[in-house]
Parts: C-alpha cells; structure tokens; sequence
C-alpha cells in the first residue's frame, strides 16, 4: 500500500496509508472525482477522544446537486478540495483510550455542523450558531463522509441500534425533520395548550416522506403534497402512513386546505420558496409554519403583504426557518426511526430506493441523483455491513 507522510502534530510524523474519497473542487462545476487522502486516526483528536468509523453508506440529496454544481460548498482551509456526503452511517473499527461511549462494532452516524464561536455553539446548539461562518462536513469548510473512514470525537455521535443498521443513511435527513417538528411544539408553548390536529407537509421526498412519519407518530391527520401525479411510490408511503397525498398539480395548498385544513402545523420543504407565503397565508389561527428550504437562487414575486399580515396579526401566526440539527434531533430520530420500524414494519426500507456500490461509482450516483425518475434516497454503499460484525457486537 502506497503511504504518505502527514504532520498532524508537530513533534509527531506518520507515515499513513491512503484510502479513497469522493470530492470536489468548491467553485468549479462538475469536478467531482475520486482522489486518494490519508487515512484518518484516532490519534488526530486529542486527549485519547478519537473514534475511528469505517463508512458503511452515504446519502446524497439536494444540497449534493448544488455543492457538484459550484453553486454550494466550500473547501476546509489549507486545501483546494472538499470531501463530499453529509448523510452518514458506519461502524465504530477503533476508540481512543478515553472514549468510553463507543466500542468496535457500534453502529454510528454524526452530526453534521461543527461548532463556530458563538454562545450558542459553545452549548452544543451549532445548529443555532448567530456566527456569520458556519462549519458543515461535507457542505462547508469540513471534509464530509463519502470516504472509507473518518475519525471524530464522541459528542458527534450517535450510535444507531444494531438492528435499524439497514435504515441507518437515513439518520440525517431525519434529524432535520425531527428539529423542524420539535421546534415548532416548543414555539407552541406559548399558548397555554395547543393540541395540533391537522398538519401540511409540503414536498414528498425523503425530508416530507420523513416529516409525515413523524407527525403521524404524534397523531396527527396529514396532508402532504408532491407535484408528481398519484399513484408513485411517494404517495403510496404516504397512503402507508395513514396520511393523504395530494398533488399541487391537481389542487393547489390553497384549495386543499378549505377541505383539509385548517394547518395548524405546516412544514415547506419543496425548495420552492414561493409556497412560503401561500402558506402562511393558509396557516391556521394560532398556528405555526417551520421552513426547512435551501433556496439559493433570487426569485422574486409578488405577494398580497396586506392579507399575510393581518392574517399573523389576527390569528397570532408563528413563522419560522430551521436549518441543520444537534445530537439532540439525531437521538429523538434514533427513537422514531425505531418507533417507525415496529409501527410501520419495513416502511423506511422502502425508502432507499437506489443503492450505489463503491465510491468509485460516484459518476453513476451523481447521474441518478440528477436525472432518476422516482427516486428516493439515493445512497452510496461504500462498504457492505457483514454479518459479522452482527454476531461479534452481540457476543
Ligand atoms: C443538510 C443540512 C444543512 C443544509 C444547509 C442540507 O442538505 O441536510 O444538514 O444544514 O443542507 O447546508
Ligand atoms: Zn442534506
């Protein structure tokens, strides 16, 4: 195996293997490729912290298209590339000597923010950071997952029970919709009681195939909406959850709402910002609406400002956006994927509809991302999980 020579520390030189990563050059379109990048150790975190996980699978999504696009992403100081893949799932293959969270064979996935300096960061809120800087893996100014292994230290993350490890790449996506929901009953609280009925997600892909779940695991009666004409495997997931599917090509949030609605909870996630105010126009009296969109373009429309606002006014409206998630969103996403799975057995399975062997295959995975009609996740398998590291946890 060919080896290099690293400085990590100045009074130590390694000589350490390489193993293979999928990046990008941040600013030029279209320059994802393989590249080799020394292998990562536990001695990289300080104070005998260091957990070693071997990548199991990754998740691409939206945000994957922009950041291969150069319209997204930045590379970590000192290097000209970015490591891509922030939806991660792998198992623990070594520990520090002071890491007593963690042991070989744990199922794992990590949070993706890192923390800047702001009061919020230094409480483990990064996903509340008030920096103007922020640190993302994989997105921005941190090396992201899709490599052979990755090291870090406990406090980002969060071990996945042996035996959702099939569902495990679905951890992230499902971080931010647990944030979004959990924000929106905290934001709640204001009222004295709030027993939310009837909810809107907006955007039927994994975030509002997530989204549903969660809400129907609080009781909820759902509305979702696509803009892809029913039956799809999209609106049948969410038939599966006892939730509606409605596509805004036939009815619009507006229409459906004078019979589904009022929403006392709406969630936008289409990316499509416009729907923002056709919700909050919506939006039920004392009702909340959570935007979890990305929208880096500059589309402009009108709106009837007049109507909105007193709508707010009268009807004690909350808005509020919602980016990333803390550890905190990724354990009561752990709880729910769970839930999930004995409530709705083999469900989220159904989710991961193409599968991308080998990081060498990231060509094909970026093709599918762009271009696979009715795809859900889309994910890569770096490595097989093998039966054996099943039978070694649970000896
Ligand atoms: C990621 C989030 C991230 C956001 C903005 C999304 O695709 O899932 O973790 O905060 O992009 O960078
Ligand atoms: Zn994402």
């Amino acid at each position: 195996m060919q080896a290099v020579t690293v400085e990590n520390n100045p009074t130590k030189i390694a000589k350490r293997e390489l193993i293979k990563a999928v990046a990008v050059i941040p600013g030029k379109p279209n320059t994802i490729h393989l590249r080799e990048v020394p292998k990562p150790a536990v001695s990289d975190v300080p104070n005998g912290r260091g957990v070693l996980v071997k990548i199991l699978r990754v998740g691409v999504d939206g945000t994957d298209k922009e950041i291969s696009a150069a319209e997204y992403g930045a590379a970590p100081a000192g290097d000209d590339y970015l490591i891509v893949g922030h939806e991660s799932f792998g198992v623990v293959e070594e520990v520090g000597p002071n890491v007593s969270e963690f042991k070989p064979g744990d199922y794992v996935s990590l949070t993706v923010r890192r923390p800047g300096s702001s009061l919020y960061d230094t409480i483990g809120t990064y996903d509340m950071t008030t920096d103007d800087t922020y640190f993302e893996r994989g997105i921005n100014l941190r090396h992201g997952f899709l490599t052979e292994y990755i090291v870090d230290e406990p406090k980002y993350i969060i071990r996945v029970p042996e035996n959702m490890k099939e569902v495990g790449v679905l951890m992230e996506p499902m971080s931010v919709a647990q944030k979004a929901i959990e924000q929106a009953y905290r934001i709640q609280q204001r009222l004295r009681v709030w027993h939310p009925k009837r909810a809107a997600v907006m955007g039927s892909g994994t975030l509002g195939l997530l989204a549903t779940l969660v809400l129907r695991l609080r009781g909820l009666d759902v509305t979702t909406f696509g803009n892809t004409m029913p039956p799809t495997l999209n609106s049948s997931l969410i038939e599966e959850l006892g939730a509606r599917y409605i596509s805004t090509k036939q009815v619009s949030l507006t229409d459906a709402s004078t019979k589904h609605g009022p929403f006392d909870l709406i969630l936008e996630g289409t990316g499509y910002s416009p729907l923002v105010f056709e919700a909050m126009n919506v939006l039920a009296k004392n009702g909340v609406l959570a935007m979890v969109s990305v929208t880096g373009g500059s589309r402009r429309i009108e709106v009837p400002a007049d109507r909105i606002n007193l709508g707010f006014v009268l009807g004690n409206k909350v808005a509020f956006g919602s980016v990333n998630a803390n550890r905190e969103y990724f354990e009561s996403g752990v709880k729910d994927l769970s839930t999930a799975e004995l409530q709705y057995p083999g469900w989220l399975r159904k989710l991961l509809t193409h599968p991308v062997k080998g990081l060498e295959s990231y060509a094909e995975m970026m093709r599918i991302l762009t271009e696979a009609k009715g795809s859900i996740k889309v994910y890569c398998q770096v490595a097989a999980i093998e039966s054996s590291q099943t039978s070694a946890a649970a000896i």
